[in-house]
């Protein structure tokens, strides 16, 4: 007889972050190649960087608290008010640098929420939440009230590597 697969808890929190940023779609057929802006909603969902239901003498995973100052921190100083661009859309790129005071971050790819919940997943989650002991396990990142794009990690955390890729944030001010 075929034994049954027992189930495991695991544990993990998501915390809600909220941004607003501009951008536009190269190459897009319709109205998303024009510039354009969004209030965004991010969904971080974390989980300790052993997974299960590993958590602190109080309890917890890691403080709510921590996740917002590191990943709305970032958020503040790099994409709040700032306008979003892919690395290849040399005409926006021009457009945006004669704005003055200008704020602007370059993406390796289209701003797209697929892209950025891409990002904030495999680039910035790493880079600011590790020293806490917890990983980001997928990031949701709402465009709209209707509309959302999920990145999610699938595997085992220790034997996940990322290839960071780069990225440029200008503030002129
Ligand atoms: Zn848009």
């Amino acid at each position: 007889m075929q034994e049954l697969t027992p189930y495991i808890t695991q544990l993990s929190l998501v915390r809600q972050l909220k941004f607003c940023a501009g951008h536009r779609l190269y190459q897009h057929e319709s109205k998303c190649a024009f510039f354009h802006g969004h209030n965004y909603r991010v969904d971080v969902e974390v989980a300790g960087a052993s997974g299960g239901t590993e958590v602190d003498s109080i309890g917890r995973i890691v403080d709510f608290s921590m996740i917002k100052k590191r990943m709305l921190g970032w958020l503040d100083d790099n994409w709040d008010h700032s306008f979003l661009v892919f690395a290849e859309d040399a005409n926006a790129l021009a457009a945006i640098r004669m704005v003055q005071p200008t704020k602007y971050f370059v993406m390796p790819y289209n701003p797209t929420a697929e892209n950025m919940a891409r990002y904030l997943l495999e680039v910035v989650a790493p880079s600011v939440l590790t020293d806490l002991g917890v990983v980001a396990r997928r990031v949701t990142v709402w465009e709209t009230d209707e509309a959302c794009a999920v990145a999610t990690l699938v595997g085992d955390p220790a034997e996940i590597t990322i290839a960071i890729k780069s990225a440029v944030i200008v503030d002129s001010r």
